[in-house]
């Protein structure tokens, strides 16, 4: 207790002598936003000290575990919704109810602006993913189905139920794409169709104001949904431009959907082709040898039982065994990937809070691994920069995270090992 009295005093000896004041913390936006929504996306990009001190490299951060559904999906369930919207495929307050497969986090975005936007929401998900994405999802007023893990040819597979159940609902198309509607939505277009039907009485159910107005299903869809692309493309792309005034090395991330990876990776790649485009692969997914030999290591049969029981053991999110629309829009531009180990995922994310004070979800831990993976490989120290992304809060793991550390890989590694990971792809 005397030494700390001590060094309080002598801190505060040092501020009155330095005539400290203490910084105000800034509004990030003197704007009035509209609603929740409008939190959505413009995230600062931070400097991740102690990796980038220690390796010589500028490796930073896009913090979008800042966005108000604590991830970078709501970036994409917005564009998603946004989009359906424009297309007649969805309209507000009208019952309608959205459903989505996913690990997680799609789910919760999806929730977030569906309570905002005035719709029902149904999630089907793997019953092995934290618990606290359940809990979350269901304070936010979804509908959650939990199933068993399967394979993507299994009718009973979480992304396939998702589709079967918006179909069941009523979505309007009998092959669980999403489909144009060939008439906007506005009330003069309604009117126009009824003036049809009585005069010609040629009008089709989709003139009819039944249709319209009747509630309707929606099969978001994002690893085929271009939206999600179009979000990164259009968004978080030009944003990491614009704050690193287009001076970058590499960009590195994981691909869960392959969404973030193609729209960002694309949009980088258009203002200058020397960037490297990298992926962070974790354990059992097969992305890793599609980009190094060109084919999956796993035939789309083997998701259910080693990706989900070996991926999604601890690294949730990221990781995939299947060419879906998004990750084929990324694999052109993809030039060079890493393999990230579980060990390495939570020892990265241990050593991020020791040292820098971020607790971050394995994805994030696994990019950073991946980071430094590349920076080694091409021998940097110059000050290049590598931009990541940091996609959740360790918050939304913790139970599994901590589960792993204490029962798998041992607290005294995870303290000690703070590079010794870092082994070298070959
Ligand atoms: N991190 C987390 C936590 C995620 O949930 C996801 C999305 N599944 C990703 C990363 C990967 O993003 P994408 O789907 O764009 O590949």
């Amino acid at each position: 207790a005397t030494s700390l009295t001590f060094y309080y005093q002598s801190r505060k000896k040092e501020r009155l002598a330095a005539n400290f004041e203490p910084r105000p913390i800034e509004l990030r936006s003197d704007e009035i936003l509209p609603g929740v929504t409008g939190l959505i996306g413009n995230t600062p990009l931070i400097r991740i000290n102690s990796l980038s001190d220690a390796l010589g490299v500028e490796i930073l951060g896009k913090a979008e575990y800042l966005n108000p559904g604590g991830s970078v999906k709501d970036r994409v369930a917005l564009r998603m919704i946004d989009d359906a919207e424009g297309q007649g495929l969805l309209r507000p307050h009208t019952g309608s109810r959205i459903f989505e497969g996913t690990v997680g986090s799609t789910g919760i975005s999806i929730a977030t602006i569906a309570r905002a936007r005035g719709y029902d929401v149904t999630i089907i998900m793997p019953d092995d993913v934290a618990e606290e994405k359940v809990k979350a999802l269901l304070a936010l007023g979804a509908d959650v189905e939990r199933v068993r893990p399967a394979s993507i040819v299994d009718k009973k597979q979480f992304v396939n139920l998702a589709r079967q159940r918006a179909l069941a609902f009523g979505q309007s198309d009998g092959d669980g794409k999403p489909r144009l509607m060939s008439t906007p939505s506005s009330s003069v277009v309604v009117t126009t169709t009824y003036e049809n039907k009585s005069e010609a009485g040629s009008a089709t159910l989709e003139d009819s104001e039944d249709f319209l107005y009747k509630p309707r299903g929606f099969f978001a869809d994002q690893f085929e949904n271009r939206s999600n692309h179009d979000a990164h493309y259009d968004g978080t792309g030009p944003e990491i431009w614009r704050q690193t005034n287009g001076n970058l090395d590499a960009f590195v991330t994981g691909a869960g959907t392959g969404g973030t990876v193609a729209g960002i990776g694309r949009f980088v790649k258009a203002k200058k082709r020397d960037i490297i485009v990298a992926i962070s692969d974790p354990e059992g997914s097969g992305l890793y040898n599609k980009v190094k030999y060109g084919v999956m290591y796993d035939s789309r049969e083997s998701e259910g039982t080693k990706r989900r029981h070996q991926v999604d053991t601890v690294v949730e999110g990221i990781g995939i065994n299947r060419m879906t629309n998004n990750i084929s829009l990324a694999i052109p531009i993809i030039d060079d990937a890493f393999r990230v180990t579980d060990a390495e995922a939570v020892s990265m994310s241990r050593y991020l809070v020791k040292h820098d004070g971020l607790f971050l979800g394995s994805s994030s831990a696994c990019n950073l691994v991946a980071c430094i993976k590349l920076i080694k490989k091409m021998g940097w120290k110059d000050g290049q920069t590598v931009v990541t992304i940091l996609c959740d809060s360790g918050m939304r793991h913790y139970s599994k995270v901590s589960r792993r550390v204490l029962g798998c890989l041992g607290q005294v590694m995870i303290e000690k090992m703070p590079f010794s990971f870092l082994v070298l792809e070959r």
